[in-house]
């Protein structure tokens, strides 16, 4: 077969599963067509099929081959711009739904791990780490706010004594541990998610890049060598969806983080650096991320930077940050480099919506999208079966285009990065 194989990552080179799906060779019918096979178009399928409906998922490469099989495999509540942002542009009672959603996504990932019985490597809790007092005041107004919405039980500030305790650097003043965050193998959770579709009937078909979508009563979602004609369609392709629909191009933009990947560490080194086997983000705007896979290597994410790199230009751009953070580090092999694309909004905030009468879409999470993509796909089949309250609440967030159209995103961007940076040297 001849679909687009996946990156290069620790994670495809670990899979579960290297069954490839067939390409859409025919004219079929489904309730649902789904655009796009990471966790927001897989989720979608799974709560779908759950409800009754039949559904096709198409991808343009590989199940996960996206964001979902390639990201740092952090598990983090709550969404890229926190409630009480959401509260300013929404009011109090809304903002209320927002804060109850908020720690869902989690919630599924877990469930669906346990109903499916997915074996991806699933570890609790998440620490927020502070690389400064003002930071460390934020992680205290975040831990109110979210107590404030009902999530209690789940978080404990970290001193700088506290966080050593979870992490060996010298690099925090303090943190926050969110015992309800945690981490996964992500593309192993993307395989088993298609595996739960296609065990309740879902079809999913590899290397069938969706070309064109004819709107109308019953849309016609075609391909190269195929075509699917469904009562709706879920627009899942998020920063790689390219020009499919030019609606959701102008108000996104798509940036690359990267991720890399050490041999796997003696035992001893692996316990000292994560004793708990937590998995950790710093407080920075633009930042570093970073876990033990299952086999005990250090995964390490930072940067943002718009576009594909190769694989020694990333290892140059992480391993300094790596090792200010784990001198202990210097000398292990990295094993793997790659580099994936998350979808960037104005406001950080999901894009979601309806194109026509029966076109759904959500993109964009800018950051948070393990746990968000999860909630979104619930929020799609919700809607689609009739419940639209919590879908609406989403759809109603205002988004606005990046300024300069297409041409000036990409200097934006850069001069975005470049800004936030230096908010992080200076530590305002
Ligand atoms: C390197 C990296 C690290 C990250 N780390 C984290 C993290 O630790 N924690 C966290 O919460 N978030 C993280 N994220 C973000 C998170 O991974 C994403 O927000 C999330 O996976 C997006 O899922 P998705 O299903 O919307 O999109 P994707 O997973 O990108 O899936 C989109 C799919 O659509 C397909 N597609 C696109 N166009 C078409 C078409 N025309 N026809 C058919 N198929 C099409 C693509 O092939 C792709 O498989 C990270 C992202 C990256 C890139």
């Amino acid at each position: 077969m001849s679909a687009i194989p996946h990156t290069g990552s620790y994670y495809a080179a670990s899979a579960n599963d290297k069954v490839e799906r067939a390409r859409l060779q025919e004219s079929i019918e489904a309730d649902v067509c789904v655009i796009g096979a990471g966790y927001t178009g897989l989720s979608a399928a799974l709560h779908l099929l759950e409800l009754g409906f039949s559904v096709v998922v198409l991808d343009a490469a590989r199940i996960g081959w996206g964001a979902s099989g390639r990201n740092g495999g952090q598990i983090v509540n709550s969404y890229s711009r926190d409630i009480d942002t959401i509260e300013k542009t929404v009011g109090k009672e809304q903002a209320k739904l927002f804060g109850k959603m908020a720690f869902e996504g989690g919630r599924i990932i877990r469930e669906r791990i346990a109903k499916y019985n997915i074996s991806c490597d699933l570890k609790d809790g998440g620490v927020f780490a502070a690389m400064n007092e003002k930071q460390m005041g934020h992680l205290r107004h975040q831990k109110q706010l979210w107590e404030s919405h009902g999530h209690m039980g789940q978080l404990e500030l970290l001193d700088g004594k506290g966080i050593r305790s979870v992490v060996n650097t010298e690099r925090y003043v303090g943190g926050m541990l969110d015992k309800s965050g945690g981490h996964i193998h992500p593309l192993n959770l993307a395989l088993g998610e298609a595996r739960a579709v296609e065990s309740l009937g879902g079809k999913i078909f590899e290397d069938s890049a969706v070309l064109r979508v004819d709107e109308g009563d019953n849309p016609v979602v075609h391909t190269a060598t195929g075509s699917v004609k469904a009562k709706f369609v879920v627009v899942a392709g998020n920063a790689y969806l390219g020009k499919l629909m030019p609606e959701l191009q102008a108000k996104s933009m798509p940036c690359g983080t990267q991720v890399i990947t050490t041999e796997p560490l003696d035992e001893d080194l692996a316990a000292s650096l994560l004793p708990q086997d937590y998995c950790v983000e710093d407080c920075n705007y633009l930042l570093d991320y970073f876990r033990l896979s299952g086999d005990k290597r250090m995964i390490y994410g930072g940067g943002v930077v718009y576009g594909a790199r190769d694989p020694a230009d990333i290892e140059s751009l992480i391993i300094p940050n790596m090792l200010k953070t784990f001198p202990q580090l210097k000398g292990v092999k990295v094993d793997y480099a790659w580099t994936g694309n998350f979808l960037l909004t104005l406001s950080r905030l999901p894009q979601v919506g309806r194109i026509g009468k029966n076109i759904y879409y959500s993109q964009g999470c800018s950051g948070h999208g393990v746990t968000y993509t999860h909630l979104a796909g619930k929020l799609i089949a919700e809607m689609l079966n009739g419940q639209a309250t919590r879908f609406d609440a989403f759809a109603a967030l205002p988004h606005y285009p990046f300024p300069g159209g297409h041409a000036l995103r990409v200097p934006f961007s850069a001069l975005g990065a470049w800004y936030y940076s230096l908010r992080d040297k200076l530590g305002v």
